[in-house]
């Protein structure tokens, strides 16, 4: 018989964030089983009857608890997990705060019972509403089974607050993901009202996600595995096809611990930035393994949020953690061309020059179609709702020829002889004033020059900024702005960052600034909304997380407001350097919004339209 729980001294759990964790079933399954991973529990069973109202049982084949401790486990401040103050400082277990057990055997009819490995029998323990009513040997299996009944039945309060059992079986199911997301090396198994809902063998991390979210969304995750500054991320991410309307699919953990973290989102996001739209969220799993002693867990009674010792070192880890696989653009052929992996990059250079070769000869029969006569998308249209405005045509360059760049877009060019992919697209014009058709071998490429001119503006601004500064515009009158309160109190507490993006407000008494210089690239445009926008943006932000790591997010947005939309002709020569830019442009298969910017449609797909074979 072995003692590991003691009560912690006054001086340790007056540093302890105080606080009720047992709010509804699923806190109390939360609970249960950190505490049953804390005992080494290889499979774990959880289940619930009404939601978790009526009855909610965890049975764990982990180290059990002699009688000693079982009784002591139930005492307030009661723990086996740190014993110290500099304990706390490097916690590595789930729990630590000794006051889950008494919190839940005092708002229920609670029943322990333990069977510590090695010994001969078990303890039950029967409490109700926190008074102990039986303690006795029984016969069991080694591990533990705690069964919680009728949940809040000496709180009336607090059972008010309860949800229908629908909606706390949801929280339940959700409770139950998310550990066994972390914990691919052990069994669970959830059923509620006799109805099995989850139950995964032991496996590894891929398949484990995949039983969370589901096949078709796991089979395009991606691997992530990084380290920086003494921080490793570890998981796997989904490119921008699998995405999802809210955060649910995105499971973050610290040390193990599920978390739902500011700085970590924000450096998720941030990552995504111009890969997907604003508004989805990506599938993921990430670990993110720090020194215990550089994150502080003990600020939120749940252990939900977490504190980091250096924020911006977390943050800058994670993100290029995810940019680092973001970057390989995986999906970037996808949008073009069904290559194999090994061409899955954008060609450029030699190689790309052989393969367009090759391809032109194969094309001529499309190229010496003139463009006007034969413009089947046009006449696809005509008979829509929509007016068609006159195609632009511009000449046919005649069959594809490798042109040389001309005046190069980057400040930093790229070598002359590597031809980027849209550079070395013969135009072939522009359809509805929204849309480039060029030619590209045997393929006609469509592009969205709204989405390809914002994704150049982004790129821009990034490079001004990087250089010193966005370039700003002044107006020849100032404008006032009404704002809301928080809005404008952005505006003096962001005032020089703002400068910095090209931006000059001043405010003017209560929720009024005045409007004096806008970035030039969206100075033409609707420039009140673009303030209003990027004000709401970072009022949004709080105080957490500093200007710096919103400037991604703030630069999208005014690059979002440069572009004009709906038709707009344009002359060879600006689509000429539309393309050219397109290839100094990172991601260039989207635009920060995420939409695809270019589409191919093969040879043989239009000879199939036309049955021709
Ligand atoms: P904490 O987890 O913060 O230590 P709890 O009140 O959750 O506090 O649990 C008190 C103690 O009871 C734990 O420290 C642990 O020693 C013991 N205990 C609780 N649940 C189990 C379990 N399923 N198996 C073995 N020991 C347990
Ligand atoms: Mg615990």
């Amino acid at each position: 018989m072995s003692q590991r729980i003691a009560i912690l001294p006054e001086t340790i759990t007056n540093k302890i964030a105080a606080g009720e964790v047992v709010e509804r079933p699923a806190s109390v399954i939360k609970e249960l089983l950190e505490n049953s991973l804390d005992a080494g529990a290889s499979d774990i069973s959880v289940e619930i009857a009404a939601g978790g109202r009526r009855l909610i049982r965890i049975t764990d084949n982990g180290h059990g608890m002699s009688r000693e401790d079982a009784l002591l486990s139930l005492e307030r401040h009661a723990t086996s997990k740190i014993r110290t103050d500099s304990d706390l400082d490097g916690i590595l277990t789930l729990g630590f705060r000794g006051e889950a057990l008494p919190s839940i055997a005092s708002v229920s009819r609670f029943r322990l019972a333990t069977r510590e490995t090695g010994s001969l029998e078990g303890t039950e323990i029967i409490v109700e509403g926190g008074r102990v009513k039986d303690v006795k040997a029984c016969g069991m299996a080694p591990g533990t089974v705690i069964s919680v009944e009728q949940l809040f039945f000496n709180t009336p309060a607090r059972l008010k607050f309860l949800r229908s059992a629908e909606t706390e079986t949801g929280h339940v199911g959700d409770t139950v993901a998310r550990m066994a997301v972390s914990r691919p090396d052990v069994a669970f198994r959830l059923t509620s009202d006799d109805r099995e809902m989850l139950r995964v063998q032991r496996s590894d991390l891929r398949r484990r996600i995949a039983q969370a979210v589901g096949k078709d969304a796991a089979a395009a995750l991606h691997e992530v595995a990084g380290t920086e500054g003494g921080i490793t991320v570890t998981g796997f991410i989904s490119g921008p096809q699998s995405v999802r309307s809210t955060t649910s699919a995105m499971f973050t953990y610290i040390n193990g611990r599920f978390v739902r973290d500011k700085v970590v989102q924000h450096a998720i996001m941030q990552a995504y930035r111009g890969v997907i739209d604003r508004g989805r969220y990506p599938i993921l799993a990430l670990f993110i393994e720090l020194p215990p002693g550089e994150v502080d867990v003990n600020v939120h009674p749940t252990k939900h949020e977490v504190r980091f010792r250096r924020q911006s070192v977390v943050h800058d880890a994670l993100q290029a953690a995810l940019e680092e696989v973001l970057r390989r653009s995986p999906w970037l052929a996808h949008h073009q061309e069904p290559a194999p992996p090994a061409q899955a990059a954008p060609p450029t250079g030699q190689a790309y020059r052989e393969r367009i070769a090759a391809a032109a000869q194969a094309s001529l029969r499309f190229v010496e179609q003139p463009p006007r006569s034969s413009f089947p998308l046009a006449s696809v249209f005509e008979t829509g709702p929509r007016p068609v405005p006159t195609p632009t045509v511009v000449p046919p360059g005649g069959p594809v020829s490798i042109r040389e760049p001309a005046e190069p877009f980057h400040p930093e060019p790229a070598p002359a002889e590597s031809m980027g992919y849209f550079s070395a697209l013969a135009i072939i014009g522009q359809f509805h004033g929204e849309y480039l058709l060029c030619q590209s071998g045997a393929e006609l490429v469509i592009i969205d020059q709204h989405a390809a001119s914002e994704r150049v503006a982004y790129q821009r601004l990034r490079q001004q900024f990087r250089a010193g500064g966005v370039e700003s515009q002044r107006l020849l009158f100032p404008e006032t702005l009404e704002l809301s309160f928080g809005e404008a109190a952005v505006v003096g507490r962001f005032r020089e960052d703002l400068i910095r993006v090209g931006f000059d407000l001043e405010p003017f008494g209560g929720a009024t600034v005045i409007v004096a210089a806008l970035p030039r690239l969206a100075a033409e445009r609707d420039g009140m909304q673009l303030v209003r926008d990027i004000l709401a943006e970072l009022a949004a932000l709080g105080t957490s997380v500093a200007f710096d790591g919103a400037i991604d997010d703030l630069l999208a947005r005014i690059a979002c407001h440069s572009v004009v939309r709906g038709f707009h002709p344009l002359e060879n020569r600006q689509i000429t350097e539309l393309l050219r830019a397109m290839d100094e442009t990172d991601f260039a298969a989207s635009c920060p919004h995420g939409r695809p910017v270019s589409h191919t449609i093969t040879l043989v797909e239009l000879e199939k339209i036309f049955k021709r074979t």
